[in-house]
């Protein structure tokens, strides 16, 4: 690699070195593609007497002007704020620093010239901005030879402002310093950057190449030079993105002899006739599909998508009796023991009248119970294996695993996934290449899932079974809480059944669980002291769990209390109600999910939102006038949109997208967990244009050159192996 350490670059230093280090940037490789965060356009600097006009504007607004003041204000209460007085010739703004004073205090002096952005506020008759971005325009001493930023203010220039922190401003590597390292480093080293994309691919999309890519993202000579600049950059990351899971496609569909499964079908068809209900067009249609992947020598990786309820349990138990008839065994791995536990009722259910031996592997089974099971799974005699991730340690061997099956497949990484396929390629009597099946209720945006499932085939349930009533969904706020329990109390009346759930998340998680249980036995002793009512949550041993579980299953528990472990999965057609407390803490995601734990059934089910007040309260009259009331403020707004976005739409589809949108790609999907580099700077959510055609490019380029030995091809290959090496590791086992 023609990487050189920065130490030796002008200004750069050991100690400078190792700051930059701590920002991942080790290389001059890494300096160039440290981005910008964002460009301050010179063209479009507001006049500080038009502020007033634009409160409550949503974005951010640049005004540059000369500190004439500066001094830490004491507050009432103790408190103290950093206040820093701009002037520009037609007037005068507060920037207001709650946090960090003591370094804001060294950080600027009177006289120079700032550039600020932010949200215009008002606060005591006087115009603020609450912690603005800020960059330093004028100029000195140790900046000779640079352009006078004073003096560039009326040229429309594009400045790029970089992401520091607190340790690297303290040797002067704010976002300004950043700017002279990266121009110098540009000017003399741009030469170790090689060109990672073909010549053809250049030409045919019209893309910059790298070198003017990287110069115009740092220093753009306009805004259409910043754009091209961005898209070819965005390319190339979709691009090879694309390249690693299109190789890890090819691993499975090209080079591995999988099982060519005969599908006879009699155990299916055994089971179909046995069914209370008729399976739906939709459910058929993706059987087909499964049974024609089992059927040829490939090994099957397909990825089985269905709304919450829409029925992917029974399409999975039919492509797990293909393999079993075929003397196969097969394993159905779900992320949570109760969901688990359910599948093996459910499952057992289903078979009464077929004889397949199925068993559950779960955490904190007996001894006893546990050696039996990894008996029966190594001799084989074990045909249906349900269980947790206690399917993929490492004391489980099986006979022959032909099948592999995986439930809301969103909850495991790309790790375990392969794990449990390598337990096929282990078993004791016949290793294969087994068949995969993932199953998820989470709908993905079409451009997301080019990504996140980019190397598998996609079977979609786009119908529910029939007889459904659409849920009815409420809110209700902490005042109103007795009408609900009155309501709750009508339907138990009427024979059906009712969740009440508690938010829990990790990082309270014991105040989480204490208010549960304490909420729990306010119910049980005064509300509903004549009902049967249990409390379930994720620390009770798995025995509980499922003796409560069933319980309620049989109907001998009116009310279910729980923290969220009820979220996925669980399938009790008789409950009707849905009772979410603090409803403003769930995620999108969460709240469709254990919304798709009623309207299972024939009646009409309801799902209530219960909600605090103030959730839903109109914008402040006054802007928030700390940095912990304005994360407040943002944080209420969210909230806001999720209760507004649940309460309007059944649409998983329709949902995702605005989680999408709320939470941003990474977090939504967990991207860290797909084993696939995180993005730098394209948007999986914006960018889908760019990412067909990169994945279509990339796509052909493996069909086309696999071994990339084309002289064309050169360029790419050299950049993906030098680069990609890590994520590459994980082909072969992904
Ligand atoms: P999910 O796709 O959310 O995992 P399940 O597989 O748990 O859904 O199915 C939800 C419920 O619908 C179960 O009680 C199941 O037995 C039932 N079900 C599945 N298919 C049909 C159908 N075609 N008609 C009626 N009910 C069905
Ligand atoms: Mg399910």
């Amino acid at each position: 690699m023609k990487d050189e350490s920065l130490q030796y670059l002008h200004g750069v230093g050991p100690k400078r070195a190792a700051v930059l280090a701590s920002l991942g940037i080790h290389t001059i490789h890494d300096l160039f593609y440290y981005f910008p965060r964002n460009y301050l356009d010179r063209s479009h600097v507001t006049k500080i007497k038009d502020l007033r006009r634009l409160l409550f504007t949503d974005h951010d607004i640049t005004v540059v002007g000369k500190v004439v003041a500066m001094d830490t204000v004491r507050g009432r209460g103790g408190s103290a704020r950093f206040v820093l007085v701009l002037n520009d010739e037609t007037g005068s703004l507060d920037c207001v620093f709650f946090g960090g004073i003591q370094w804001f205090q060294k950080m600027f002096r009177v006289g120079e010239v700032l550039a600020v952005s932010g949200r215009p506020a008002m606060y005591g008759g006087r115009i603020q901005f609450v912690h603005p971005e800020f960059d330093r325009l004028s100029l000195d001493e140790e900046e000779e030879g640079e352009v006078d930023w004073s003096n560039a203010l009326n040229t429309g220039a594009i400045i790029p402002q970089y992401r520091s922190t607190e340790g690297a401003r303290r040797v002067r590597l704010d976002s300004r310093g950043l700017r002279r390292i990266i121009k110098r480093a540009l000017g003399e080293k741009l030469h170790v950057i090689d060109e990672t994309l073909s010549k053809s691919i250049l030409e045919k999309h019209e893309l910059v190449d790298a070198r003017h890519a990287l110069r115009s993202i740092h220093f753009p000579q306009g805004w259409n030079d910043l754009d091209r600049a961005r898209r070819r950059l965005k390319f190339d990351e979709l691009f090879y993105l694309q390249l690693l899971l299109a190789y890890r496609k090819r691993e499975v569909k090209l080079e591995q002899q999988g099982v060519s499964f005969v599908v006879k079908s009699k155990l299916a068809r055994q089971l179909v006739d046995s069914l209370p209900f008729e399976l739906t067009k939709a459910q058929k249609k993706v059987i087909r599909e499964i049974a024609s992947d089992m059927s040829s020598p490939r090994p099957m990786n397909r990825l089985l998508q269905g709304d919450v309820g829409s029925g992917k349990t029974i399409v999975a138990l039919i492509a797990m009796l293909i393999a079993i008839e075929n003397g196969y065994q097969t394993a159905f791995m779900a992320p949570t023991e109760i969901l688990s536990e359910q599948h093996f009722h459910t499952l057992r259910n289903f078979l009464k009248a077929i004889p397949v031996n199925v068993r559950l592997l779960i955490g904190g089974q007996r001894q006893r119970l546990r050696k039996d099971i990894l008996e029966d799974v190594k001799r084989g005699s074990a045909q249906l294996v349900v269980g947790t991730h206690a399917l993929i340690q490492e004391q489980v061997t099986f006979n022959q695993l032909g099948l592999v099956v995986i439930d809301e497949q969103h909850r495991f990484g790309v790790l375990q996934r392969a794990v449990l396929r390598e337990k096929a390629l282990k078993s004791s009597l016949r290793p294969v290449h087994p068949d995969v099946l993932v199953m998820t209720a989470t709908p993905i945006p079409r451009s997301l899932a080019m990504t996140v499932y980019g190397d598998l085939d996609v079977s979609i349930i786009n119908e529910m079974p029939e007889h459904r009533k659409p849920i009815r969904t409420i809110l209700r706020f902490d005042s109103q809480r007795e009408e609900v329990y009155e309501f709750v109390r009508q339907e138990v009346a009427k024979g059906r059944q009712a969740y009440i759930v508690y938010p829990l998340i990790e990082e309270s998680e014991k105040l989480d669980l204490q208010a549960a249980t304490k909420n729990f036995q306010r119910l049980r002793d005064e509300i509903f002291s004549d009902l049967d009512i249990e409390l379930i949550h994720g620390r009770m041993s798995p025995d509980a769990k499922d003796e409560i579980m069933s319980d309620f299953k049989l109907g001998k528990i009116n009310i279910l209390v729980a923290t969220t472990v009820i979220e996925v999965g669980i399938d009790v057609p008789n409950a009707t109600v849905m009772v979410i407390e603090n409803a403003e803490r769930f995620g999108l995601a969460q709240l469709h999910q254990l919304r798709g734990r009623v309207g299972r059934g024939s009646e009409q089910s309801y799902c209530i939102l219960v909600a605090k007040e103030k959730i839903l309260s109109a914008a402040l009259a006054r802007p928030p006038s700390s940095e912990a009331a304005f994360a407040e403020e943002v944080e209420r707004k969210k909230a806001e949109a999720r209760l507004k976005t649940i309460l309007k739409t059944i649409d998983g589809f329709k949902i995702a997208e605005v989680d999408l949108k709320l939470r941003g790609p990474g977090e939504f999907f967990g991207t860290k967990q797909s084993g696939l580099p995180e993005l730098q700077i394209a948007n999986i959510t914006t960018d889908g244009e760019i990412l067909s055609v990169a994945r279509k490019e990339a796509f052909h380029l493996v069909a086309d050159d696999p071994q990339l030995r084309r002289k064309e091809n050169q360029s790419v290959r050299k950049h993906f192996l030098e680069r990609y090496k890590n994520q590459l590791a994980l082909v072969k086992t992904g």
